[in-house]
């Protein structure tokens, strides 16, 4: 399965990692699944293919296929992912707007393999899910 992911929009295509060339919302055909306007997520390349991430309103995925003259070559699936980040890379007014500080700081701890608290650390794992849906991040820790 190609897979999209849901942050930096790096679209994972026969095993290779691609970086998104184009995050531009354009119209770019009908859902096969429900008829409906299909909207542009991402633009990759490849050395010779433009593929193009698109998904309807009924959150439909696809992933089509042009040769570099756009001529089309086939639709593949597509789904998206949510990337895992490392706690450290994640703004310090998001994790407060979640975690509380002693939870921030052994989660730094453990991920840095530093001694913390594990009541802290437990804690803290029980929101994950809360911050994974406000934020769109998924921790890892
Ligand atoms: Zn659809």
């Amino acid at each position: 399965m190609n897979q999209l992911a849901k942050s930096s929009r790096n679209l994972i295509f026969k095993g290779k990692t691609l970086e998104p060339v184009s995050l531009e919302c354009n119209m770019v055909g009908f859902c096969s699944k429900c008829d409906l306007d299909l909207e542009s997520l991402a633009y990759h390349s490849t050395e010779s293919k433009w593929l193009v991430c698109a998904h309807c309103n009924n959150e439909h995925l696809i992933l089509m296929c042009y040769d570099r003259q756009w001529n089309w070559q086939g639709d593949y699936d597509l789904e998206i992912y949510t990337e895992k980040v490392s706690v450290s890379s994640i703004a310090k007014e998001k994790l407060e707007a979640i975690f509380t500080q002693a939870e921030i700081r052994d989660m730094m701890a453990c991920q840095q393999s530093l001694p913390y608290t594990r009541q802290n650390l437990y804690r803290a794992r029980a929101k994950y899910e809360k911050f994974e849906k406000l934020f769109g991040i998924k921790i890892d820790v």
